[in-house]
């Protein structure tokens, strides 16, 4: 019983050790003619890396071009949005959507909006 042998099959191998592992089974496919596998195998690992960075920034990219940053057309309250949905003011509760990078009053069908365009005083 000699403890002190170097063992190749340890299970906590150093992270270089295992890398080196694996680049030497890419060599060793690649000597056997088996190149194709390891390349389509680099090509499949790095479509599963890439793929989600990108996802990840596209959607912030999205997130950035989408956010709305208005005032509250009902109390002047500024608010943050997602452009085409729709966000309730925290101030006065007004149901607002977020149009086209502006703020407008979600209004039921039936109602009528009246806007004071001018107010007469004596
Ligand atoms: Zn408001």
């Amino acid at each position: 019983m000699n403890n002190n042998s170097p063992n190749l099959f340890q299970v906590n191998l150093p992270r270089v050790q295992s890398w080196l592992t694996i680049v030497a089974i890419c060599l060793l496919l690649g000597s056997l003619g088996l190149g194709w596998l390891v390349k389509s195998a680099l090509v499949i690992i790095g479509l599963a890396i890439i793929t989600p960075i990108v996802g990840f920034l596209g959607f912030f990219w999205w997130l950035r071009r989408s956010i709305v940053e208005a005032e509250c057309p009902v109390c002047s309250n500024p608010l943050q949005g997602v452009n085409g949905s729709e966000i309730q003011c925290n101030n006065c509760g007004e149901l607002l959507k977020v149009d086209r990078g502006q703020l407008v009053r979600d209004t039921p069908p039936d109602t009528i909006d009246v806007i004071a365009v001018e107010v007469i005083k004596d």
